[in-house]
């Protein structure tokens, strides 16, 4: 008998360009140091991605864990839905933040990194709390599981929508008083405020072609997508690689690829290889899923349309209106990082920074991904949204997903949203030719 077997179909590979290679080595080099650390010696941070001081705890020779980071991770294995629901079993509610879910169920797994090898206990936690209250109670968590030494920098929200010299004051006193002294004796590093400052030289150099690299997309067409391609951009700079040679070369090399893609007159590079014309230019508001993240970019690629700007891509720090770390004033700039951090910004500077985005990068409308349980970024968001149409009379668009849940990615509703979207900016267009 001669039996017939039919191949099954393989998947099909994703498509990335040479700096998405690149991040990815250097994301897996970091892990690996990470999960040596019992080994090495290395001593640990856990810190958050907004407001996390890398320059300043680089001097005390501290490395550092990125619990968002982590839950991220584990929400592109698709891995976090175990997590999720082990964080459930052991008592947390339906409506936390699922990056702290997923953080607290692999924490009861094993605590399995994504190399797949433990990652170490932290030595220190060091909370900037920069305006989401969840921060505070996920390091509760952390301080009750771990025992270890907590630290918390308090960056006073901006209510007012700027910035004053009592805030820095208030801050630099907290560096100098707690957070470098508690570092000094965990780590029995002195503190080198010249070291300080030759790594806040560097982070300048990687921010300035951060941002040449965002502002791209004000071409057409844009030649990133600056919101699911962002999500590679900003890795090194808003994790452990901000004030290091190796952000610089990573940096530049991204600029230089995407210089050439604009010399060329490409567009950006998605999963499935280069996107087709470009039909639709959208600013987004909120983070993305992540459990279904080639799903979920796949629905705007294949309707030719492209991120050209979006708030997530300023979770870590917001450079693309002129901040730069000071490396003559050290203390002071990382003050001021943290208190310009988006999730630090009232609801008015919100609506500005988007606004803005629609106009600066001739952008068709506004799209909010409003993420169940993220309270800090959907607060507010109907709000912002009837705010950004009032003031660009450009249209906008709702629609709800989660981080790292897979339960809350309805696939059907959000491409029939986005669609629905879509020939709503086509009417807009056709009106808008029609009154011409
Ligand atoms: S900003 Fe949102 S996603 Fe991040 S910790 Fe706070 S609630 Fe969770």
């Amino acid at each position: 008998m001669t039996v017939i077997v039919t191949p099954k179909a393989a998947p099909k590979a994703v498509i990335k360009d040479a700096s998405m290679l690149k991040q990815k080595e250097m994301m897996a080099a970091h892990y690996e140091r990470l999960t040596s650390a019992p080994e090495t010696g290395e001593k640990v941070f856990s810190t958050f991605v907004p407001g996390n001081l890398n320059e300043l705890i680089m001097c005390f020779g501290l490395l550092n864990n990125l619990p968002e980071v982590n839950a991220i991770q584990s929400g592109l294995r698709r891995q976090s839905g175990a997590y999720v629901l082990e964080a459930e079993k052991i008592g947390h509610s339906e409506d936390v933040c699922t990056y702290v879910k997923s953080d607290v169920g692999m924490m009861a797994k094993g605590n399995i990194g994504p190399n797949g090898k433990k990652l170490p206990n932290p030595d220190v936690l060091l909370l900037s709390y920069t305006g989401c209250f969840t921060f505070m109670k996920w390091f509760e968590l952390l301080r009750e599981q771990y025992k270890c030494e907590t630290i918390m920098l308090h960056t006073p929200y901006l209510g007012d929508g700027k910035i004053t010299p009592n805030m820095i004051d208030y801050m630099v006193k907290q560096l100098k008083d707690e957070v470098i002294p508690t570092l000094e004796r965990i780590s029995g590093v002195k503190f080198d405020i010249d070291r300080l400052r030759e790594n806040l030289k560097k982070s300048v150099k990687a921010e300035d072609d951060l941002v040449h690299v965002l502002r791209s997309a004000r071409n057409r067409p844009s030649p990133i997508d600056a919101y699911f391609g962002g999500i590679y951009y900003i890795g090194p700079i808003f994790g452990a690689f901000r004030g290091t040679d190796d952000a610089i070369d990573y940096y530049r090399f991204l600029r230089d690829e995407v210089d050439d893609r604009v010399a060329k007159g490409q567009g950006p590079v998605t999963p499935d290889g280069d996107m087709g014309k470009e039909k639709y230019r959208l600013v987004v508001e909120g983070p993305p899923n992540y459990t279904n993240f080639r799903q979920f970019w796949k629905m705007f690629y294949d309707e030719g349309a492209v991120v050209v700007a979006s708030s997530y891509s300023k979770v870590g720090g917001v450079y693309d209106f002129g901040f730069r770390h000071d490396p003559d004033k050290p203390l002071e700039s990382l003050a001021e990082y943290c208190l310009g951090c988006y999730t630090n910004r009232s609801l008015p500077m919100r609506i500005d920074l988007l606004a803005n985005y629609l106009e600066d990068y001739q952008a068709d409308g506004l799209l909010i991904n409003s993420i169940k349980s993220c309270n800090s970024f959907s607060a507010g968001q109907l709000l912002i949204m009837r705010e950004v149409e009032k003031r660009s009379g450009k249209p906008a668009a709702f629609i709800e997903s989660d981080l790292v849940d897979p339960r809350y990615f309805s696939a059907a509703n959000i491409k029939n949203r986005l669609e629905s979207y879509f020939q709503m900016i086509e009417q807009k267009r056709a009106g808008a030719r029609a009154a011409a």
